[in-house]
């Protein structure tokens, strides 16, 4: 295991109808906010009058309109309003796309330039409002982390940004306000759980037994779990267990001690820069092409125990570790996810491009679980575009 610092400050409230510390949570922090959200799903569900509700005494200025894979022009306005404003906290109420958007804003109000600057150079970033979270989708633990993901359609980028003072301060975790996420976005936050685990676990450290275990058991009450919401979209404990995995699969624990290489998300971004497609589903096509390129004779015994330990297979070494691989397909087409490039609208006319910039927009050349070229990532690619057979 490596050395290292683990240090997460979020206050988390967690359950139902926890939204009633709202007020004391925020009030040492200031009292004029701005609420960041996304397309609307919080005023059809009844979160947004719930928050005028509990911050009667509050002065709210609102940024609605977050896209999903949030763009930099949302941050750009964002920052503006809190400068005009003299926003004192920032409350993103939503999933990954709106707690990131707020991070890069609390960030930028403290920056001079652009804040896509800091998508090049995190170090940028060296002083942010507080930020506080209310989390509606399951999936990218940015409600308990310091990282963050910016799109920006002018240049077809989707880079990550991070600095540990972005950390939310507070993040209200209510399962229930996740009844409403239609199945797609459940199963594909649950397969960004499922991608934030492995990106860990398979990992060459050695002496992380913890970690490895831990994600195990993450793992597997995603695959237990997700079926159930899936069939009953208000299960509470379902709902509970997909939410508490979001935030513990990328909040540090399980990276922690590691090398911190990952690969599947360089490669997911470009998917989602050039084609804006869900996060989530890019990287439930993407990891199990990866994992069948990535085997080989020494890193047969990292899939064997992912065989083992997370889908309880037994046998022959190969076996093992193919089935292991075979099952996590299969789950994702048992949770509906469309498992291949074209049937998210992705042909084969850009897959070359997208190779070489997930090369040239990451490590995973020179630092992942075993390094991809462009010709590896290509071939990861083009196996995306036919449905797998084992
Ligand atoms: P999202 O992009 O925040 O939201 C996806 C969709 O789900 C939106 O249309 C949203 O609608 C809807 N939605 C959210 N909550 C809902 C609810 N309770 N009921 C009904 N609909 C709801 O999804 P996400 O997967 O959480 O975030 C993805 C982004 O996070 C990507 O850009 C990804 O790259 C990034 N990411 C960040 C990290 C990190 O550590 N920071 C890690 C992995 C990925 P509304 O807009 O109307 O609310
Ligand atoms: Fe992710």
């Amino acid at each position: 295991m490596e050395n290292f610092v683990f240090n997460v400050p979020t206050k988390v409230y967690f359950g139902q109808g926890q939204i009633r510390h709202l007020p004391e949570a925020l009030a040492p922090y200031g009292s004029k906010v701005l609420l960041v959200y996304g397309g609307g799903s919080i005023k059809k569900n009844g979160l947004y009058d719930q928050i005028y509700q509990v911050l009667a005494d509050f002065e709210i200025v609102e940024l609605p309109g977050v896209e999903p894979n949030p763009r930099i022009d949302t941050v750009r306005k964002g920052v503006d309003l809190c400068r005009k404003e003299a926003i004192e906290v920032v409350l993103a109420v939503g999933g990954g796309s709106t707690i990131d958007c707020a991070k890069a804003i609390c960030a930028g109000v403290f920056y001079d330039g652009d804040p896509w600057d800091f998508t090049g150079d995190s170090s940028l970033i060296t002083a942010a409002l507080p930020l506080a979270t209310i989390l509606t989708l399951a999936a990218t633990g940015s409600e308990m982390n310091a990282g963050g993901v910016l799109s920006n359609p002018a240049t077809q980028e989707k880079l990550g940004f991070g600095n540990k003072i972005l950390i939310p301060k507070v993040s209200i975790l209510d399962p229930a306000y996740t009844y409403t996420v239609s199945k797609y976005q459940t199963a594909a936050g649950s397969a960004d759980i499922l991608s934030h685990l492995m990106e860990q676990y398979f990992d060459k450290t050695p002496g992380t037994e913890i970690q490895d275990h831990l994600a195990e058991g993450l793992m597997k009450t995603v695959i237990e779990l997700l079926p159930v919401a899936l069939a009953e979209a208000d299960n509470y404990d379902a709902r509970s267990n997909l939410m508490w995995a979001s935030s513990w699969a990328l909040n540090g624990l399980i990276g922690r001690g590691k090398s911190g290489a990952w690969s599947n998300h360089a490669m997911e971004h470009e998917l989602s820069a050039y084609y804006d497609i869900t996060h989530g589903v890019g990287l439930a096509i993407l990891t199990p092409r990866w994992m069948m390129h990535v085997l080989n004779e020494e890193t047969l015994p990292y899939f064997v125990r992912f065989g083992k330990n997370v889908w309880g297979l037994t046998g022959e070494d190969e076996v093992v570790a193919i089935g292991g691989i075979q099952k996590l397909y299969e789950f994702f087409v048992d949770c509906d996810i469309p498992m291949t490039l074209p049937q998210v609208g992705i042909d084969a006319s850009k897959l070359a491009e997208m190779a070489t910039q997930a090369v040239k927009h990451s490590t995973i050349a020179t630092r992942a679980f075993v390094p991809l070229k462009e010709t590896d990532v290509l071939a990861i690619f083009e196996a995306s575009m036919e449905e797998m057979v084992f």
